[in-house]
């Protein structure tokens, strides 16, 4: 293919822990050499890898992965392979993200299962300034769904769809949200390792188109005050045999039992992977009450409103969807994290609480807590310690990437925390 389509550089990627994507640029004829495994790179470069004296690494691209990118002229044009990281003695390298998701889908595999999974990416595009640099300014005042037809946005986001189209992608819909310049695209669920990859993927995709633009796509979860944040709500599956192993058309609500206990053990460790599904500062000023964004611990099939929500379509696509994920998440790890609470909970027939149907938001504290709803942590601080605390969630990652991981998010978190902030100058400066 890359002979027949004139190709004249492959772009290997990997992820490094917290899903920024990498790349090594290699012309087609290290292509070869590059397939047996053969690319060395230095690993120490990169963050949450290794240590200088073991640096060594190898590139295992994944041939199902080879796509042309659409908007490179038809001559000379580039494609990507996206890859395994392993040692020089062929064993898979602990760091790697990918490798982590497809360890416990192996584990999933074990017990019968394979995951699907449908995510629903929101971003914000925005203006760029004569230097290029991105602004905070949207020139749009369209809303949820609307249709404008002047709006640069749309334009854009007309072109994203097409490119992802070209790549693969079969998109579902695509549409404005909520907050002005805020969109969404989603595309149709997946296997669980295909649907990290295309995650990964639709970021570049969407920056990429953007900037041709003239905008800024950005996936920070949340840009502006006073306004939605973007989220990544995450659908997911699980099937057996071919079927929907959620749906049962005789249990309650047409659910199985193994989506309740799924369900129990999404529930059980909800906490405990917030570090992993909303990874910064920033992901906690989406998880605020009164943006659509969820807050408070709890499942529904009837409003949107929770952490967790049943939808309404029922075989194949029962689902499950769990609304904090944020897209600054690696994809390969919050997969995983989620699947194997999910696991967990089929293990241990972890009952799921009464579903909450009412406006939790409505509540107050002493409701919320005389109906046992707990809520997500309140601070990257707060998900930092909870995920300490759970063995699972730390098994599933792996003690290597625990360890790096831990400690960037604490290291992000102090230089947060002894920031002075605008807010506070505004507060305090005159008052005290
Ligand atoms: P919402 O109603 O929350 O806006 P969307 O229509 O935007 O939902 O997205 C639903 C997502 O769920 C899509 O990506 C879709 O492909 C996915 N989906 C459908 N069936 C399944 C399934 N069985 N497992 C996982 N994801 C699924
Ligand atoms: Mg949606
Ligand atoms: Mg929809
Ligand atoms: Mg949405
Ligand atoms: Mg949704």
């Amino acid at each position: 293919m890359a002979q027949e389509k004139d190709v004249r550089f492959i772009r290997l990627q990997f992820t490094d822990i917290f899903g920024v994507l990498k790349n090594v640029a290699i012309p087609p004829h290290q292509l070869e050499k590059a397939l047996d495994g053969e690319l060395m790179f230095d690993g120490s470069s990169i963050e949450g890898f290794v240590r200088i004296e073991e640096s060594d690494m190898y590139l295992m691209p994944d041939p199902n992965t080879f796509v042309i990118f659409p908007w490179r002229p038809q001559e000379g044009s580039v494609a990507r392979l996206i890859c395994d990281v392993y040692h020089e003695d062929g064993t898979p390298f602990a760091g790697d993200p990918r490798q982590v998701l497809k360890r416990v889908l192996a584990e999933a595999g074990s017990m019968g299962y394979t995951m699907n999974v449908g995510p629903e990416c929101e971003f914000f595009l925005f203006h760029t300034d004569e230097k290029g640099q991105p602004t905070l300014e949207t020139h749009d005042k369209a809303g949820y769904f609307d249709l404008t037809p002047v709006d640069l946005g749309e334009n854009a986001r007309g072109d994203m769809a097409i490119a992802l189209e070209n790549m693969g992608f079969e998109i579902e819909e695509s549409h404005h949200e909520v907050a002005p310049g805020q969109h969404e695209i989603d595309f149709k669920y997946t296997d669980a390792l295909t649907a990290a990859d295309s995650i990964v993927t639709f970021k570049f995709v969407v920056r990429t188109i953007a900037q041709r633009h003239g905008l800024h796509a950005t996936f920070m979860p949340k840009p502006i005050f006073g306004i939605n944040g973007s989220g990544m709500h995450t659908n997911q599956s699980l099937f057996k045999e071919g079927k929907n192993a959620f749906y049962d058309p005789k249990g309650p609500l047409e659910l199985s039992e193994t989506a309740y206990f799924y369900l129990g053990g999404l529930i059980q460790h909800a906490r405990h992977m917030t570090a992993i599904t909303n990874p910064t500062v920033n992901s906690y000023k989406r998880l605020v009450p009164g943006y659509e964004a969820p807050v408070y611990i709890a499942w529904s099939a009837k409003n949107r409103s929770p952490l967790i929500r049943i939808p309404a379509k029922r075989g194949v696509s029962t689902r499950i969807e769990m609304r904090n994920p944020d897209p600054s998440c690696n994809p390969y790890l919050a997969i995983a994290v989620m699947l194997k609470a999910g696991l967990d909970g089929i293990r241990n027939k972890t009952q799921a609480p009464p579903s909450i149907d009412g406006n939790i938001s409505e509540m107050n504290e002493t409701e919320r807590i005389a109906q046992g709803i707990p809520s997500l942590p309140g601070s990257l601080r707060e998900a930092v310690t909870d995920l300490e605390k759970d063995e699972i969630i730390k098994e599933a990652l792996g003690s290597h990437i625990v360890e790096k991981y831990l400690e960037a998010k604490k290291l992000e978190w102090d230089q947060y925390r002894t920031r002075i902030t605008q807010w506070e100058i505004e507060e305090y400066l005159t008052k005290f």
